[in-house]
């Protein structure tokens, strides 16, 4: 079956030409359009509009579609994204008329990428487990029992609200998460979270050292962090660790809650998933109730980048 795949991010659309089955998918080709932070439907609908033309003469019979924020997937509603200025957009309603009356489903980006997963990656054969991504934000897909859970309100695994650290004297006060509480895992171990602690920890070495006391504090990206981390920088080494431990912990709760076979990680700051792992992992089974999660997995998605093209695709298999 070829399929239209739609995946709108916060600042970025992908559209995509897929051919896919039961088990697998193939992107046959592509294409990339940034998205301004304060997009508006009708602009939205322009892009994608551009974007599918330059995919070319192309047919396909269903079209699937993930967006941020909440979605109203049995109405095809684009409920809400705190980045922009949408609200209740019934977007699948609006693309099936321009597509011919085409079968269009949406929902929410990470859970199609824990469904994507389900469907064509690592978890296949698992039917319980929790899917992260940790990128400019973090959120949570889950799947019971083989399915997507989307909880009463459709905004179940929103781990990216757990409190995970708190006021310490002397340590670095929790940082505020957007949805106004401090701590939070989304404040403290996505992308900005990591960029603060690193700019954090710097200032803290400058007191300790006069000669570092004249630099200028870096403002580096989580992506440079990371990067410098590879090349043995001590604080984002030490950064890094604490990312980990706190995704660990974050995990640990929701597996202890849940009893799951699996947590998987993707999105941009899970491209660095080996220098995570280390601290996530002793983090995670030092809260673990072992009896029970007696061998639960740690892993890094195997989707890549394509994650989000593969969620699109997977909820066109309904
Ligand atoms: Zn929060």
């Amino acid at each position: 079956m070829n399929v239209l795949a739609l995946d709108i991010g916060g600042s970025k659309l992908i559209a995509a030409l897929l051919v896919v089955d039961d088990s697998r998918f193939e992107i046959i080709s592509e294409t990339h359009r940034l998205l301004a932070a304060d997009c508006r439907q009708e602009q939205l609908l322009t892009l994608i509009d551009h974007a599918v033309s330059e995919l070319g003469n192309i047919t396909f019979e269903r079209v699937g579609v993930t967006i941020p924020g909440l979605a109203d997937p049995h109405n095809g509603i684009w409920v809400y994204a705190c980045f922009s200025g949408i609200r209740d957009f019934p977007i699948a309603q609006i693309l099936s008329k321009q597509y011919g009356n085409k079968p269009i489903a949406i929902e929410n980006d990470v859970n199609a990428c824990a469904l994507a997963e389900k469907k064509f990656g690592k978890c296949r054969d698992l039917n319980d487990f929790l899917w992260i991504t940790v990128s400019n934000g973090i959120g949570g897909g889950l799947v019971l029992d083989g399915k997507v859970y989307s909880g009463h309100f459709g905004a179940a695994a929103e781990i990216g609200h757990f409190g995970v650290m708190d006021f310490v004297d002397g340590c670095q006060p929790p940082i505020q998460c957007g949805c106004g509480h401090f701590g939070c895992l989304e404040a403290e171990a996505a992308g900005p979270g990591i960029a603060k602690r690193y700019a954090w920890r710097f200032r803290e070495q400058q007191k300790l050292n006069p000669t570092l006391s004249a630099s200028v504090v870096p403002s580096y990206t989580a992506q440079q962090v990371a990067e410098l981390a590879r090349n043995g920088d001590t604080i984002a080494l030490s950064v890094m660790e604490t990312t980990g431990m706190l995704l660990g912990k974050a995990a640990s709760y929701a597996v202890n809650l849940l009893n799951l076979e699996a947590v998987l990680f993707g999105g941009g700051v899970a491209q660095s998933f080996d220098l995570l792992l280390p601290s996530l992992e002793k983090s995670f089974r030092s809260r673990l109730f072992r009896n029970a999660n007696p061998s639960v997995k740690l892993e890094q998605t195997g989707l890549g980048y394509c994650a989000g093209l593969a969620g699109a695709a997977a909820l066109t298999l309904f």
